[in-house]
């Protein structure tokens, strides 16, 4: 599918951080991955979330614009999860928390999920498969509906970090051992703030 993007940023852990991480600096240009249709859907792809046929199939379907309308709700729903989960991170979420979480509930009540008996290869034989019906351009906000509700209900959010990058925006969720991560990538912010470490180091010298 053809996209003028970079790869997008997957590495949080968690993809509900990852979905918020689909806006970022990684160098010097705010980059914006579902800023229209084309990139919610290269994103989506890249995520794992809808399979490739369903993508094209929801694409040759869509009315002009409608899939730009379906990313801006996607952004406005990202917006509004990054205010929820800035929040609270950082401590686990308690029982009240319900109370925020109204508009996601009314996205996951718009799901048409069911199941099927499908035939495998590897192992072969017979599977019982979770799917959806893709009734419109709208659904594709579904996934990742279902990806933050799964975030909220099996992540810990004393785990939910921002990294320390001065001017990173990126969120992750930290599974090391000691709980020590600091930053979203080496290659980002973890190198840049060593050799800032450093030069600070030979200037202290002089
Ligand atoms: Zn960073």
């Amino acid at each position: 599918m053809p996209d003028h993007r970079p790869p997008a940023i997957f590495i949080a852990d968690a993809l509900g951080l990852d979905f918020l991480n689909s806006i970022a600096t990684p160098i010097d240009t705010p980059i914006d991955w579902i800023d229209n249709g084309d990139g919610l859907i290269a994103w989506l792809q890249q995520a794992d979330l809808v399979a490739t046929e369903t993508l094209e199939a929801l694409r040759a379907q869509a009315m002009p614009g409608e899939l730009d309308s379906v990313a801006a709700q996607a952004r406005s729903l990202r917006e509004w999860f990054r205010g929820f989960v800035r929040d609270r991170k950082g401590k686990p979420l308690a029982a009240k928390d319900i109370g925020e979480l109204g508009p996601l509930n009314r996205l996951l009540e718009r799901d048409e999920k069911f199941m099927q008996l499908v035939s495998q290869t590897d192992p072969g034989g017979l599977a019982f498969k979770t799917t959806r019906r893709w009734r419109s351009p709208e659904s594709l906000l579904l996934p990742i509906g279902e990806a933050m509700a799964k975030f909220v209900c099996e992540e810990d959010f004393s785990n939910v970090k921002a990294c320390e990058g001065p001017a990173c925006t990126l969120l992750f969720a930290d599974h090391t051992r000691g709980h020590a991560r600091r930053w979203c990538s080496m290659a980002m912010c973890g190198n840049r703030a060593k050799q800032a470490a450093h030069r600070n180091r030979l200037k202290a010298k002089h």
